[in-house]
């Protein structure tokens, strides 16, 4: 596929690409925002209001990634920005404790009842990490299983892809992770409990702890099938390991309590990061309470971060989930099943076959008529439509998440006005999927 065809006319953001790329590796700090998967210029953003972020061309798009999910209120929502000011206005960090992190611990527990004890730190990633080092510390065991398509942040032992054959050792999934941080991670099929019962079977008193997100956003939206969880808090605590309910995407955000809200099942410890921080760099991990202490300087398993429980990251997480009630969760919900209608549709209309998955208000389409299950069914879609489908949209107003692998996020602020520009827009998309080729 050529670029061109995709570049439209963003010269202010192709400009800034330009001089990007020229300071930093592919010209963006995290891979996804390059757009290497649908090509083109990525749009550089100089503003977000409610639904709606603007870019440096002056063009207006309704937001359907949310800065990939914290956003759930949208942009500058007048009350987080209120508390951030007053935060800033104090100084913006102290390295020492603070009342602000005190309180946004508080919050978590009295949200999340398998949360005891948490940890405040800066990204999904950190969090992650350092709930397996906890798991690995707690048990004195090695092992770690995770699944092929969930995404737990570029942790290097999670970076791992599966070897051959199930239950066997995986492999570095990107130079840099060496065989020895790989070989400890078993990468089984998601939804597979047989795989999970084969590998405890086939390493007894070897494995610390099953990570799993909490109902999978990172190969698309693909929910546990009934009992998949369940499964995996049973096998964990036969076997003597940590069931790690990975909820950095799904927490606060699919429910008041995360997707613990929905499916009911206890994780052992659970991490978390986006929509608690408000838009600020705020993530955390926490859980039983005689786990999360054999943590520093509780316990022996070291952990630490010079912004962890920053003042300002605090202040916007804290605004940001007092203002996640009931009638909020409501309205994402509701925006959410409008825009997945929407969007099926514009697609059935012009005979593109296609499947939307979602969980609670997260949602994606697959280019399949077959329902997703794990990653190799997410694969197998007809992922050129997405990126027909995805330049139209772009066009003409509406950003997508510039991959077909990827979660939509919707906001509180997603309203009449914002949907109907979707509902616009989506005709000439789902054309341009329907005349897409491979
Ligand atoms: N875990 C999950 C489920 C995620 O979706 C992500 C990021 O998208 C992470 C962990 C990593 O979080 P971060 O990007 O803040 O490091």
């Amino acid at each position: 596929m050529s670029e061109m065809p995709y570049s439209y006319d963003a010269p202010v953001s192709q400009a800034l690409f330009d001089r990007a790329a020229a300071v930093t590796p592919g010209g963006v700090n995290s891979p996804v925002r390059a757009f290497r998967a649908v090509g083109g210029t990525p749009r550089f953003m100089v503003s977000g209001s409610g639904p709606y972020l603007t870019d440096a061309d002056g063009r207006e798009y309704v937001d359907l990634v949310c800065s990939w999910g914290p956003m759930i209120l949208g942009h500058s929502h007048p009350e987080v920005i209120a508390a951030v000011q007053e935060a800033v206005a104090r100084g913006t960090s102290f390295g020492t404790p603070g009342e602000g992190e005190v309180a946004l611990a508080e919050e978590i527990v009295a949200r999340v009842e398998p949360v005891q004890q948490v940890r405040l730190v800066s990204s999904g990633t950190e969090a992650t990490m350092s709930a397996i080092r906890l798991a690995r510390g707690f048990t004195r065991r090695t092992k770690v299983v995770k699944f092929a398509g969930c995404y737990h942040g570029h942790v290097d032992s999670l970076l791992a892809a599966a070897g051959s054959g199930v239950a066997t050792f995986a492999l570095p999934d990107t130079p840099g992770v060496t065989g020895a941080q790989a070989g400890d991670t078993i990468v089984l099929p998601y939804n597979d409990l047989e795989a999970v019962h084969e590998a405890f079977h086939r390493h007894p008193g070897e494995i610390a702890c099953v990570i799993t997100e909490a109902s999978p956003g990172n190969m698309g939206v693909v929910p546990p099938l009934p009992g998949f969880n369940q499964g995996l808090k049973d096998a964990c605590a036969a076997n003597g390991a940590l069931y790690i309910s990975d909820e950095v995407m799904t927490g606060f955000r699919t429910s008041r309590a995360g997707w613990y809200g929905v499916d009911g099942v206890k994780p052992d410890l659970m991490t978390f990061g986006k929509v608690m921080g408000g838009g600020f760099p705020a993530a955390a991990f926490g859980g039983r309470a005689d786990v999360m202490e054999h943590l520093a300087p509780a316990g022996p398993v070291y952990q630490a971060g010079t912004l962890s429980g920053n003042p300002v990251a605090t202040a916007a997480g804290l605004a940001q989930l007092r203002l996640l009630d009931d009638a909020a969760y409501a309205t994402v919900n509701s925006v959410s099943e409008q825009i997945q209608a929407l969007v099926s549709q514009a697609l059935s209309k012009e005979g593109v076959a296609h499947t939307l998955q979602s969980a609670s208000n997260m949602f994606s389409v697959f280019f399949t008529d077959r329902p997703v299950r794990d990653y190799t069914d997410a694969r197998a879609q007809d992922s050129f439509r997405f990126t027909a489908f995805f330049h139209s949209l772009l066009a003409n107003g509406v950003y997508l998440p510039p991959s077909s692998f990827e979660s939509w996020f919707v906001s509180t602020a997603h309203d009449e006005r914002a949907l109907q520009r979707i509902a616009d827009a989506l005709p000439a998309a789902a054309r341009a999927a329907a005349e897409a080729t491979a």
